[in-house]
């Protein structure tokens, strides 16, 4: 259920309209916009009679949401949602671009992935410490000691950094050093880890699973929201499909999809999206051209020896070159870079 509260409502008529609704079993979100209260009510019962709400004072319109996601639904913030990280807005008019290695490796490596991703106007730097590998006998990551290495890196560089919590154990841990917590294809439906990651005040990438729906993404993003943490941020990196030429088909109809039926930032992730990095700059311009709030993309100063995803990590000058490329499709689509 959303209530949309009257430009002119008052905060003792919006605390009414909550009181009833919580009376009622649902426990209620509240958005404050600049003109509009939303209030979206959460766990009620299915035929509850929106007409009890309809009729108190200062509200505008209620609607009852038969989508199964609530809060994660355009509906609840029909504006948009803008995450802010310092001074880095994700889902404003700036496309934010996350880049470097999938994985650290060593201080060596990810102080020059800093440098390459910092000269070349990226504003985040990613690197995997905890990578969930198909093969347990594949490099399995550096765990706290990357994360530190990694952290160094992006200070040094004034770079925030997204990295991947693969299970609730290392939610701690990764906040510590993290500004964006990862959120892997594999794990997008551990609905224990979501349900943790609610619980922090931290933003958290939701990458969709490699068979996932658009509908299970949203209501994985929902478990997060359900939480309280509000702070999510949406990615399409691939499924698997029956291609086999690529490593995963990039569902560039997601992102367009995913902006009309969420009001949560949407990225795209063309490296994970196509594994072969001869592509991967064409799905990177695609994703622009196509709404997309932010990427992430794997860089690595010498991919043919990467620990991790060598293929799919571009070489530091097809990166520069990229860059310079976004923004004129960035500019296309009255966006900035
Ligand atoms: C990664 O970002 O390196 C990664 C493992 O991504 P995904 O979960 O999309 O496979
Ligand atoms: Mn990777």
């Amino acid at each position: 259920m959303l209530v949309v509260m009257q430009q002119s409502a008052e905060e003792v008529q919006i605390q009414q309209v909550i009181d009833r609704l919580i009376e009622m079993g649902f426990n209620v979100h509240r958005s404050t916009g600049v003109l509009h209260t939303v209030l979206g009510g959460v766990g009620g019962r299915d035929d509850f009679d929106t007409g009890i709400i309809q009729v108190m004072d200062g509200v505008q319109e209620v609607h009852r949401i038969i989508s199964p996601y609530k809060l994660a639904s355009r509906s609840f913030r029909p504006g948009g949602t803008v995450i802010k990280i310092r001074d880095v807005e994700i889902g404003g008019n700036q496309i934010v671009v996350m880049a470097g290695p999938c994985s650290v490796e060593n201080r060596d490596q990810i102080e020059r992935s800093a440098d390459i991703v910092a000269d070349g106007g990226a504003k985040v730097i990613r690197g995997g410490a905890f990578k969930p590998r198909s093969s347990p006998y594949s490099f399995q990551g550096l765990g706290e000691e990357g994360l530190e290495m990694m952290r160094k890196a992006a200070d040094r560089r004034g770079l925030l950094v997204v990295s991947e919590v693969m299970d609730q154990t290392q939610i701690q841990l990764l906040s510590q050093y993290s500004d964006i917590l990862q959120v892997g294809a594999r794990n997008m439906q551990n609905y224990n880890l979501l349900k943790e990651l609610g619980k922090i005040r931290k933003p958290v990438l939701l990458k969709r699973g490699i068979s996932a729906t658009i509908e299970e993404l949203l209501l994985s993003a929902e478990y997060i929201m359900a939480g309280g943490n509000y702070e999510v941020i949406l990615c399409e990196r691939g499924i698997r499909t029956y291609e086999t030429y690529t490593r995963n088909t990039m569902d560039i109809s997601a992102i367009p999809v995913v902006k009309k039926l969420s009001h949560l930032p949407m990225i795209g992730d063309p490296s994970h999206g196509i594994g072969r990095r001869d592509f991967v700059p064409a799905l990177a311009r695609a994703s622009v051209a196509a709404g997309a709030d932010g990427l992430i993309m794997e860089v690595h100063h010498d991919p043919d020896h990467a620990l991790s995803d060598g293929a799919q990590s571009l070489y530091p000058n097809q990166f520069n070159e990229l860059m310079q490329q976004l923004q004129l499709i960035a500019h296309a689509v009255g966006r900035t870079v």
